[in-house]
């Protein structure tokens, strides 16, 4: 899940947050994004997105499978996606966060 928590540094920002074991993705190397496919493994259930650490996959699939199949992708390519998707992936984008307060 993402969620806004607090940093050690007393601000808040939004984080990856393992949906296996509940403790922040600091590192996109270490997560993948996961997806309920159909029975089949040929389309996605229903596209809501769960995050896991790479280790954490395995048990995250095994405890909700079930009749569905999960697709797995690397968190960092995915965020990069994300980002494309939402013209988000600029200079002025960044520069314009960095002036922002964070929450
Ligand atoms: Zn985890």
């Amino acid at each position: 899940m993402i969620k806004v928590v607090r940093r050690a540094t007393g601000r808040y920002a939004p984080m990856v947050i393992c949906d296996q074991c509940g403790e922040a993705i600091t590192d996109c190397r270490d997560g993948n994004v996961e997806y309920k496919a159909d029975r089949l493994g040929t389309d996605a259930f229903t596209g809501e997105p769960f995050f896991t650490h790479k280790e954490c996959s395995e048990a995250f699939e095994s405890a909700r499978g079930g009749l569905y199949v999960w697709w797995a992708t690397e968190l960092g390519a995915w965020l990069v996606w994300l980002l494309d998707n939402a013209k988000a992936n600029t200079p002025d984008v960044r520069d314009n966060a960095e002036k922002l307060e964070r929450i």
